[in-house]
């Protein structure tokens, strides 16, 4: 039974005792086991309850969305009795699953995310043993930059650069900080990695510690998380106890302890420099930068930092060797990419895709297409941050560099369709308004400009803009991104830019003196 958020949120629970108890009562105990795992991405669908039939020679897979408490007795009852399930239609063939190429995602519907004995039977902390025992430090390192794995928490920083930086920084200690202040409207991808998969990301930041030559690690998780809090911190422990965290690991001389740090909310804090502030115990602001936390991070030591998805990426790689990884996706943005699915789409929640597979097959094929037979009318990835594709740009490939020519980001994932009702406009206010409320304030351009860009948008969307109001908008654009002092500023007029250039007719409409 899936126990993400979304299939929790509707009464997932009692559709997994139900199934337990009905089990139990057909005498099936022994020879059914019955589980709750990570999220299965249909998050609309939900509480979704998938059945692995056969032996390790021979599996199939059965899967039941919208499965109610009656629906779960039925479903026990059937499989028990080794007979098909009435009324009730298998999902796992729907493209939605099938089209997905699971790396990060691979195990969430498999394991139990809170019993760590299943998560070893599905290769938990082997990548962990590999790399202790034979590998050298340098060598992981290698294994990274040959990936070509990039950071999938914002612009697609190459990984292993920063590993090579921070490894051959000077300092008497370093530290690894996992980036889990997964702020974006719409974004959920980091928090069902940690909530459905948490040893994977705990793992990674193992071997990211032996790479860069760390005994410390912080990750920074929102406190609006709470799941995923509780199962980090059964993680946590139950690793330690398996000498899989803590000191010599798995009989190394290798120590690595993870200590959580719980986010306040301030979207700011998910800048890195802000972010190491906020773990020092300070405001959480940022800081110019150089110099950068590769060379002087927490307390002034050298800091790696990476996002939830990039460490998740690093046990697989490890394990399954470079060449594998590089085999997926595109010549410069290699492996898979998580996205939260949202908005106009049949199909909401979270999708493992494959770098490079285009909008059109992400949004139609995965994603079931636009409900109610309505036309697409943009996407908008990368959050505040990122941009709004308009429909000629369907079949262009998502990746890093595709993404950044029509004026948008790869972000950290979050994916808003909107069918041809949407006003972009008011998505850009929407996203200015965000941007507004989150601006730490200490710098003016960010400071004042997000205010100014709000006015002007509000002024537009109520019909009281004028053509100047437009021009206005596009000197404040050059202003931010030039001047601010950090990403949030420097990014926030994304939105308002996109719109501008793919949708300047609807601003135009919106204005007084329109001819
Ligand atoms: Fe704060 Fe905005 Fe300046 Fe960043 S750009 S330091 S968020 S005011």
């Amino acid at each position: 039974v899936c126990g993400g958020l979304g299939c929790e949120s509707v009464a997932g629970a009692a559709v997994l005792e139900r199934l337990r108890a009905t089990v139990r009562d057909a005498g099936k105990a022994e020879e059914i086991e019955v589980h709750l795992t990570g999220c299965r991405g249909l998050c609309e669908a939900g509480p979704i309850v998938e059945v692995e039939l056969g032996d390790a020679a021979r599996r199939e897979r059965r899967l039941y969305l919208r499965v109610d408490e009656a629906a779960a007795e039925r479903i026990a009852r059937a499989h028990a009795e080794d007979r098909p399930v009435e009324d009730l239609r298998s999902h796992h063939d729907d493209p939605f699953f099938t089209r997905q190429t699971p790396v990060v995602l691979a195990h969430a519907g498999e394991i139990d995310p809170e019993d760590i004995e299943t998560c070893i039977a599905a290769g938990a902390y082997s990548a962990l043993e590999k790399a202790l025992t034979q590998m050298a430090p340098r060598e992981v390192v290698e294994e990274i930059v040959r990936s070509g794995l990039r950071g999938r928490g914002g612009a697609g920083y190459p990984t292993g650069l920063k590993w090579s930086t921070v490894a051959k920084a000077e300092g008497s200690r370093k530290f690894v900080v996992c980036n889990g202040d997964e702020g974006d409207p719409g974004a959920f991808m980091d928090r069902s990695v940690l909530e459905g998969d948490p040893h994977e990301v705990l793992e990674g930041m193992a071997i990211a510690g032996y790479a860069v030559g760390a005994d410390h690690g912080y990750l920074f998780v929102r406190a609006e998380h709470p799941l995923a809090i509780a199962r980090l911190r059964t993680a946590i422990a139950q690793a330690e106890r398996l000498h899989l965290l803590g000191n010599r690991i798995l009989d190394t001389p290798f120590d690595f302890r993870v200590d959580l740090r719980i986010a306040g909310g301030a979207y700011v804090c998910g800048e890195e420099t802000a972010l190491i502030a906020s773990i020092e115990g300070k405001r959480g602001s940022p800081r110019p930068r150089p110099p950068y936390p590769a060379a002087s991070g927490l307390w002034g030591m050298p800091t790696l930092i990476n996002n939830v998805e990039t460490l998740a990426n690093v046990p697989a790689i490890v394990a399954q060797g470079s060449a594998w990884f590089a085999s997926i996706g595109t010549e410069h943005s290699k492996g898979t990419k998580v996205f939260a699915l949202a908005g106009d789409v049949v199909n909401t929640g979270l999708v493992e895709v494959p770098m490079g597979m285009t909008l059109r097959e992400i949004i139609y094929d995965v994603g079931g297409g636009i409900p109610g037979g309505r036309r697409f009318k943009a996407a908008q990835t990368g959050g505040p941050s990122g941009g709004c594709i308009p429909a000629r740009h369907l079949d262009l490939p998502v990746d890093y560099e595709s993404l950044q020519a029509v004026g948008t980001m790869m972000g950290s994932g979050g994916l808003i369709v909107m069918d041809e009702s949407a006003c972009m406009v008011d998505v850009a206010r929407f996203f200015m308004d965000f941007c507004r409320e989150q601006s730490c304030g200490k710098c003016v351009p960010c400071r004042a400009g997000t205010v100014q860009l709000h006015a002007i948008l509000e002024r537009i969307t109520r019909g009281a803009g004028t053509r100047d109001d437009l021009q206005r908008m596009e000197e404040l654009i050059e202003l931010l991104r030039a001047t601010s002092l950090c990403g949030l500023g420097q990014a926030a007029p994304n939105p308002v830019a996109s719109t501008l250039r793919w949708f300047r007719d609807e601003y135009l409409a919106h204005v007084v003196d329109r001819r």
